[in-house]
């Protein structure tokens, strides 16, 4: 049976070095660092992942400011708020939850923030720092999550074949980037699946690395997995479930009871990749702040 990789416990563990840190700049009176999030419009899932980002901040002793707007505001006015909070020396991050209202551009927003504060990684300037491994700018905070949780473990991940499903910009391609770079927690061989993918499943089997970032739930079977692999699950899908009073769980991309009598690792959803993420954005957030200094 495989060992489950706690993303709840190693966040916990890094947020208490992160409060550390805070706690000695304020103690030398110094302001405590300042993420800003925009949230727009009234959706159930932006508003929860705000709201965890929000309290994760308050844990660690960040200050947090969430700006809300409706889902009527245009891309002008979004716009001037983002320059808003790119011209105020007192934050240091801004996050831009999406998605957004059909009729603003995602992209156009993502690259109105100035890469410095860029704590979500986004901005081109920071893709494009990533993909030369110049390590100055910002990783979008899910892979940086995950390569934070492979070095908690002593995931030895060189010269190891590394699987990522998915391509997005966010999660997938990030991911495949820091896993291929010369780093202790990359030097793996990897493979970048999707959906025009042909033989995944033999591709699959094998990895000793999968990281299933789809959307699809319990998309990666137990079969797909070769003995011992370390499996990442990054998919957060909300299933409705009437058993439960919200009505609805999270259904994560691999299929964990099969997945877990094949692996050797890997994560549960929830608890998973989903508190290393806001770990990273965490981490981001104090880089952020100390560059600023
Ligand atoms: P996305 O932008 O929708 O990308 C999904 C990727 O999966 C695409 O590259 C797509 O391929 C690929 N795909 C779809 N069907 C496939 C198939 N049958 N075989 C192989 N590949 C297939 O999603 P995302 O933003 O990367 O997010 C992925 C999942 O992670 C979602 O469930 C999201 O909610 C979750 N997520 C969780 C966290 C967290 O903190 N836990 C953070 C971010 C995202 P094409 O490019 O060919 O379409």
């Amino acid at each position: 049976m495989a060992i489950r990789l706690d993303g709840k416990a190693v966040s916990a563990h890094f947020k208490e070095q992160i409060a550390q840190e805070v706690a000695d700049f304020v103690s030398q009176g110094k302001r405590a660092p300042h993420l800003a999030a925009i949230l727009v419009g009234e959706d159930g899932g932006s508003k929860t992942y705000i709201e965890a980002k929000d309290r994760a901040c308050q844990e660690v002793g960040f200050n947090s400011t969430i700006l809300r707007f409706p889902a009527t505001i245009t891309q002008e006015e979004l716009l001037l708020e983002v320059e808003k909070i790119n011209n105020d020396s007192q934050i240091d991050g801004l996050i831009v939850q999406l998605p957004l209202p059909k009729h603003i551009d995602e992209n156009v927003i993502t690259q109105t923030i100035i890469p410095e504060k860029d704590v979500d990684g986004f901005h081109d300037i920071n893709m494009g720092k990533l993909a030369k491994g110049d390590h100055s700018g910002y990783v979008s905070a899910t892979p940086l999550g995950i390569t934070m949780l492979l070095k908690y473990y002593n995931i030895d991940t060189t010269g190891k074949h590394a699987v990522v499903i998915g391509r997005s910009n966010i999660v997938g391609r990030p991911m495949s980037i820091l896993l291929s770079e010369s780093s202790s927690t990359g030097n793996a061989t990897v493979t970048l699946c999707h959906s025009r993918t042909q033989n995944l499943k033999e591709i699959c089997l094998t990895a000793d690395i999968i990281v299933a970032a789809i959307g699809k739930p319990y998309f990666l079977t137990g079969d797909m997995i070769k003995p011992g692999a370390i499996v990442i699950d990054v998919g957060t899908t909300r299933l409705d479930d009437t058993t439960r009073e919200r009505g609805w769980k999270l259904a994560g991309d691999v299929d964990f009871k099969e997945a877990e009598k094949n692996a050797s690792m890997i994560t549960p959803v929830p608890g998973g990749v989903g508190p290393m993420t806001i770990t990273g954005l965490l981490n981001n957030t104090l880089k952020a702040y100390k560059r600023s200094k």
